[in-house]
């Protein structure tokens, strides 16, 4: 079972082999194939850090325990009716997306990460409501 936090469900849609150190991206590429290959793996939804903080680099500013990041994940639950502690498998998750998010809610909910201008989590999103599922990682 993978423990994600509320933001890293969005995160992961739009991933495309980008991160904070090779040893981040080694990881999170090794658990976004996994559920790209194997949609009916088990998630449990947790707050604070979760199995992709499990490598955030020590020399890095080490956000994962920040405020405002843990609003993020509080509002990307509410909006997805997803509560902490909740396991699900990932195209439960999916189907969440497609339910209740679109690829606007990116700009708000977002709207402090670095990573937003590139725009791939919006299409991330987009690519889900088109039944794309995620997107190959080389
Ligand atoms: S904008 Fe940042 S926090 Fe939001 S899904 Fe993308 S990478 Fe994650």
């Amino acid at each position: 079972m993978i423990e994600l936090r509320g933001h890293h469900l969005f995160c992961l849609l739009g991933y495309r082999g980008m991160g904070y150190s090779p040893a981040y991206v080694e990881n999170m590429t090794r658990i976004h194939q996994s559920l790209r290959n194997n949609p009916g793996t088990w998630i449990q939804i947790v707050k604070g850090p979760d199995h992709l903080c499990d490598k955030f680099p020590a020399t890095g500013e080490y956000h994962c325990e920040n405020l405002t990041i843990y609003d993020r994940d509080q509002d990307i639950l509410n909006k997805m009716n997803l509560e902490i502690g909740q396991i699900l498998k990932w195209e439960d998750i999916e189907s969440r997306i497609r339910e209740y998010i679109t690829p606007s809610d990116i700009q708000v909910v977002c709207k402090t990460c670095t990573w937003r201008s590139l725009g791939v989590c919006e299409e991330g999103i987009q690519e889900i409501h088109q039944g794309k599922g995620l997107k190959e990682v080389h």
